[in-house]
Formats: structure tokens, C-alpha cells, sequence
């Protein structure tokens, strides 16, 4: 079965799923652990195959030049394999293509199959939203990849509650840079964080990741869908299409939208997040970032631990944090923001959020 590769990965996700530590330093004493670097990528991008306005081989110049490690090219219902698409001349050895596509049915349900074998047809877009959404994730797992659901609040959107019936999901997009998705919430649908916690409080295990979803790469400004502005952050040995999905199902990455983390760990004590300051100063110039704008907002950084039903745990002012486990909690993450003030009495607000660890799970 082809599939075999993806459930023999959750499996020993649940096996290490007391605790184990995120950043992959600590689960294993071998001295390969010891070179875990992060690497940057992202997992949702079109191009002209579907409706995105740039070739493959610009797109991949684009994320080339701006330092990614890896980008997946996710056109709608379309395969490019990356053994076609010319590379930047001199290449450098720290960057590859993954295999994808964006899995798009009926009901605006649209599911990214990271590193799958070849084509996902998106079955019938006729059916329920569950159902189209339960006929995306066994598909892209039949041809051995790794489901992720996309933007969750597109168009009329998926509730929690259609999310949560679909079984061997565990990835959905936190956040997305398309410009129509609502990260944030709108009428009818929570934020999307939200419906994650909504999801994690109801015992299901979801990771999350943040994407550009990129469609325009000439003109930039918030309205187009333009790169840059989602990503995650891997942590692996090895950079190759099987070791990043396998990174990302042990939930050994965090996703962001411009803040870069140095640590993250956690032990039977305790979880640990410390902001990578240069990393993110420099970061933060980038002019492709969009956070969440809001009327009221304290600029600076600030780290806080979330549990059960989304409540804060605790929260700390600075730079680093740690939360010492208690034990009893059903899930902790992570979320490190830091606001800055813009014009006309707005505030901006960047994320790097931690995937959960679940110390109540034997
Ligand atoms: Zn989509
Ligand atoms: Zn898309």
C-alpha cells in the first residue's frame, strides 16, 4: 500500500507524542541529531500552470533569491514535476523543489498533497464538505504524500466541526497570505487559530503551517497574492523531500509570518521558546510580510503558552520563555508575537507559532 510511508510516520508521532522534544535535538542521542539545522520553506505556491502569473522556473528564482531551502509548487489539480523545471544557475546546495499539488474540489475545499508520487484527481466536487475534504486527504495519501487542508476560512469556508470528522488529517493552514482568505477571522467563521484550538481541545492531533499561497509575482501590494509572507521553519538532518515531510509529520517545525525562533524544545519539564533577535530584526524589514492588522495593540514581543479551549497558560514579555509542565495538560503550544505600530493608529501583529505537545496523551 502505498500509503504505508505517511502512517508508519503518524504512528511514531503518536508513539513520541508524550513530550517529545520539538526541535529534534533531544529525542535521539545519535550524533546525526547533533547537525539539525531549520530550514525555510513553503508548502502552497501556483504558477502559470494553474492561475498563478509566472512561470515555475521564475517562481523558483523568486524563493531561490530570498534564501528559501524549499518550496513546493501547488497548482490546482496540476503536477509539475520538478525534474522539469529549471533550476537558478548556480544553485546552491541547501535549496530543493517538493513534489505537490493543490488538491482543489468542489465547495472551495482545497487540500496541498506535499511530496506525492504523482497526480490527485479531486474526485467529485458534487459532495459534502466532509466528504469531499475525507476523499482529498485518502487520495493524496494513496499516492504517499502528506495532506495539508488549506485556508479553512475561503469563500463559505470549512468549520471545525466538518474538519474534525475526517480521519488521518493532521495538518491544516494557519496561515495563508492570499489576500481573500481570512486568516483572522470573518462573519460566520472563527480565526483560524481558533477552529485549531477547537480542534486540539476535542483530543484531535493537528499541526499547523503557515504558506504564501503565492498566485503574483510582478506587482506587490497586500490586495495581490504575492510570496513572502508565510512560511515554515523545519528542523531536520537532512534536507530532501522525504526528510522535511517526515520532520514536519514528527512536528519537529513551526510556522510563522515573520518571526524566527532559535529554540524550541520541550522535555518532560519543560517547554522552551527563544526569538532568534538578528534573525527577526532582519526579518521584520522585509517588505512582503502582511500580519494582523488591529486597531488596539502594545508593541514588542510577547511569548505565550496555550492550552485547552485556547486559554493562555501563561505569558511572558521578552525575548525567551518557558512553561514548566504540570503534567495534567492536554496540549501546549506556543505562540510568540511581536506588534509593531503602524499608521493611522493601527497596530501590526507577526507570529511564530510552535506546534502542540500533548503531555496527556499515554
Ligand atoms: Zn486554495
Ligand atoms: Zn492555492
Amino acid at each position: 500500500m502505498k500509503s504505508t510511508r505517511i502512517q508508519l510516520l503518524l504512528v511514531t508521532t503518536l508513539f513520541f507524542s508524550m513530550l517529545s522534544p520539538i526541535n529534534g535535538q533531544g529525542r535521539t542521542k545519535n550524533k546525526a541529531a547533533s547537525f539539525a539545522r531549520w530550514y525555510k520553506g513553503n508548502t502552497h505556491t501556483h504558477t502559470l500552470a494553474s492561475d498563478g502569473n509566472a512561470p515555475a522556473s521564475y517562481v523558483v528564482k523568486w524563493y531561490y533569491n530570498q534564501g528559501y531551502n524549499f518550496i513546493a509548487l501547488t497548482d490546482h489539480n496540476k503536477i509539475i514535476n520538478p525534474d522539469t523545471v529549471k533550476l537558478p544557475g548556480k544553485l546552491r546546495k541547501d535549496f530543493i523543489l517538493i513534489r505537490g499539488e493543490e488538491v482543489s474540489g468542489g465547495k472551495s475545499i482545497h487540500t496541498t498533497g506535499l511530496n506525492v508520487t504523482g497526480y490527485v484527481d479531486p474526485g467529485d466536487k458534487t459532495l459534502a464538505n466532509a466528504a469531499i475534504l475525507q476523499n482529498h486527504v485518502d487520495s493524496v495519501l494513496t499516492h504517499s504524500g502528506l495532506p495539508i487542508l488549506n485556508h479553512p476560512n475561503f469563500s463559505k469556508g470549512i468549520h471545525a466541526s466538518n474538519i474534525s470528522t475526517t480521519s488521518k488529517l493532521h495538518m491544516l493552514e494557519l496561515f495563508n497570505g492570499h489576500p481573500g482568505v481570512y486568516n483572522w477571522g470573518k462573519e460566520g467563521h472563527a480565526p483560524v487559530e481558533v477552529k485549531w484550538d477547537s480542534l486540539l481541545t476535542q483530543g484531535h492531533r493537528f499541526f499547523a503551517v503557515a504558506s504564501d499561497d503565492a498566485h503574483h509575482y510582478d506587482q506587490f501590494y497586500p490586495e495581490k497574492a504575492n510570496p513572502g509572507r508565510g512560511w515554515v521553519m523545519v528542523k531536520s538532518t537532512v534536507l530532501s523531500p522525504d526528510s522535511i515531510v517526515a520532520a514536519m509529520v514528527r512536528g519537529d517545525f513551526y510556522a510563522s509570518n515573520g518571526i524566527i525562533l532559535k529554540t524550541v524544545e520541550a522535555n518532560q519539564n519543560n517547554l522552551t521558546v527563544e526569538i532568534d533577535l538578528v534573525a527577526t530584526k532582519e526579518q521584520l524589514k522585509s517588505p512582503y510580510l502582511t500580519g494582523n492588522i488591529t486597531t488596539e495593540g502594545k508593541s514588542g514581543f510577547l511569548i505565550e503558552f496555550i492550552g485547552s479551549g485556547g486559554k493562555v497558560l501563561k505569558k511572558t514579555e521578552g525575548t525567551s520563555a518557558s512553561y514548566a509542565v504540570n503534567g495534567s495538560e492536554q496540549y501546549i503550544r506556543c505562540r510568540v508575537s511581536y506588534c509593531r505600530k503602524r499608521a493611522e493608529n493601527k497596530f501590526e501583529y507577526l507570529y511564530a507559532w510552535t506546534q502542540p505537545v500533548f503531555p496527556g496523551q499515554k
